[in-house]
């Protein structure tokens, strides 16, 4: 190459001075190679971030001072002084003494769109009587735009004076103009205004379904509750969440995951709907986290032959749809997972797979021909035995190939472990789930069965990779509290002392990577984040301290998070 040729492509393309523009998978062998002192670089970075430590989770240089960002990618990882040389007038530099940095951290499970909806679901839970119910609907009005429907739970007339069901009319006084439908605590029953009984075409003719009752007055005119199978009658007519509504949810829910300091979430279940509001948000560069997303795969198998996953070569996409997501079995809590051997609190019942073996093997193909990416909801033990046979019996490295995943892989046969890693199925787990289940899950398992159980460590050990999650909202978004649990298995009062089954512990550094580099790996884009190295995407979560195990991890503050060289959340001020 000539001189004149090398000194325009570097005029060109300032990084190529650092070899390391676009770092190739995988992240194991590939590490960008870069000098270990910056010589002048040929363009001054945009943003300088000096902290008292930085943790890069990056084999060859674990701990370093700052970081010199230029566009979205990292160019320069070392001390603060060799940083220096990369901050020109146009230069952002922020220093944060005492503070640590740490890859982006990324929710592996999440329901951002979820939180969005339980962010805006009304809850009038402990309120006092009617009129205060009544007054928290007429706060939520104010803020949506007339005719939109305000949905809500938690009332409960045994706590009001008289204990008699409520009328539409306190609801009519506080919001006239919208459609107001409210459950009940126990969810049997609806209490609606009379905007929503008119959308409803409910009237004094309407009779009641089988299985439901309408309350009405003495001239037969329905007074605004309606019970079991009629809350139907309101219900349907609520209509699908338009766009904007969609919008505002999802940028709400994104708010609040930067607030947790997370980076990236993965989205685990959405409709087509939410999915087009989520590129028309990252297109217009409006999205301010990354969203690796799972089509809600019920019902939509079928189509998926004449559509393409999302790939993303830069890693640098703010919204990516590359699976699809699908449940084998229910929940431990209401014994609805699929276990091998009944219940031992419960010896009556096994649990119950909601796809049979046939169905999650046709599904897997399915999924598998049409090059997505599957992710399967499997709890108990059975459920996690069928999904794996499922995989396996897509053919020798299909599974791993494609990338699928077990979500929570939650109890698992001893003689089943060893299958993650043979088959390379990602184990996709949620530490708050063993802390909030400890209490009761030995009781529904048996003390036998406990030894496949929220087993991250049997896993890791055996090969397999581990991310980690929250499944938020579900359980609390922050990655911290799932740092915790992983490194500690206590609650948050530190119960049991030394850990709930202590063996299967992680340290913090394995805690740390099922958080960063193996969500990154699940969302192929290993090579381009979850390590804070030259050519990686600025994907950064600075924290008010260091991570110690030895301090509390959950109060942590979270000081700032950059996504993409972009300061997404400020710092706070010192
Ligand atoms: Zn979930």
């Amino acid at each position: 190459m000539s001189n004149v040729l090398r000194a325009t492509l570097l005029s060109l393309f300032g990084s190529l001075a650092f070899g390391c523009a676009s770092p190739g998978p995988p992240a194991t062998t590939a590490t960008p190679s870069m000098p270990s002192t910056p010589s002048t670089p040929s363009t001054p970075a945009d943003l300088v971030i000096s902290a008292g430590v930085v943790r890069t989770m990056d084999p060859a240089k674990p701990r370093a001072e700052a970081i010199a960002v230029r566009g979205e990618r990292i160019v320069f990882v070392g001390s603060a002084a060799d940083t220096k040389a990369f901050v020109g007038p146009g230069t952002r530099v922020v220093e944060l003494p005492g503070r640590a940095v740490v890859p982006g951290l990324v929710d592996g499970h999440g329901h951002l769109y979820g939180l969005g909806v339980a962010l805006e679901t009304l809850s009038v839970r402990g309120t006092k009587s009617a009129e205060e119910a009544a007054a928290v609907v007429a706060e939520a009005a104010k803020a949506r735009p007339r005719g939109e429907w305000i949905t809500g739970r938690g009332w409960d007339q045994n706590r009001w004076p008289g204990a008699a069901f409520p009328t539409h009319a306190p609801l009519d006084a506080a919001a006239p103009e919208h459609p107001v439908a409210l459950r009940r605590i126990d969810g049997h029953a609806l209490w609606a205004n009379a905007a929503a009984m008119r959308a409803a075409g409910v009237g004094k003719d309407t009779q009641d379904p089988p299985g439901g009752r309408i309350l009405r007055d003495a001239a037969g005119e329905p007074t605004g509750v309606f019970v079991d199978n009629a809350m139907g009658l309101v219900e349907a007519q609520i209509p699908a969440d338009p766009p904007a509504v969609r919008e505002r949810r999802i940028l709400r829910a994104a708010e609040e995951a930067l607030s947790s300091g997370l980076t990236g979430v993965h989205e685990m279940g959405i409709d087509d709907e939410t999915v087009a509001v989520y590129r028309a948000l990252a297109a217009a560069g409006r999205l301010p986290i990354r969203v690796h997303a799972y089509l809600a795969g019920e019902g939509r198998l079928e189509g998926l032959g004449g559509r393409a996953p999302d790939v993303d070569a830069t890693g640098t996409a703010r919204f990516v749809l590359r699976g699809v997501k699908l449940y084998a079995d229910g929940a431990l809590g209401s014994r609805g997972a699929a276990l091998l051997e009944p219940y031992a609190d419960e010896p009556s019942t096994k649990g119950l797979l909601l796809m049979d073996r046939e169905a999650l093997a046709r599904a897997a193909r399915l999924v598998a021909d049409a090059g997505f990416q599957l992710a399967v909801h499997a709890i108990g033990d059975r459920a996690n035995r069928a999904v794996l046979d499922a995989l396996e019996a897509l053919g020798p490295g299909r599974a791993a190939a494609l990338r699928f995943r077990v979500e929570h892989a939650q109890i698992v046969s001893p003689d089943d472990l060893p299958r993650f890693s043979a088959l390379g199925v990602i184990a996709s787990m949620q530490p708050t789930h063993a802390t909030s289940d400890m209490p009761w899950a030995p009781a529904r398992l048996g003390a036998h069965r406990l030894k496949g159980a929220y087993a991250w460590r049997s896993l890791l050990s055996s090969g397999a990779r581990v991310v980690f999650g929250s499944d938020f909202p579900v359980e609390e978004a922050s990655p911290l509290l799932g740092l915790h649990a992983a490194v500690t298995r206590q609650d948050l009062a530190g119960q049991p002392p030394g850990g709930w089954m202590p063996a299967e512990r992680l340290d913090l550094d394995e805690a740390l990577l099922a958080f960063t580099a193996a969500p990154a790996y699940a969302a192929f884009a290993e090579g381009q984040r979850g390590r804070i190295a030259p050519g990686y995407v600025a994907d950064l979560t600075v924290l008010g301290r260091d991570l110690s195990p030895v301090r509390s991890l959950v109060d942590t503050p979270i000081d700032m998070v950059v996504v993409g060289g972009r300061v997404a959340r400020a710092p706070a001020p010192p």
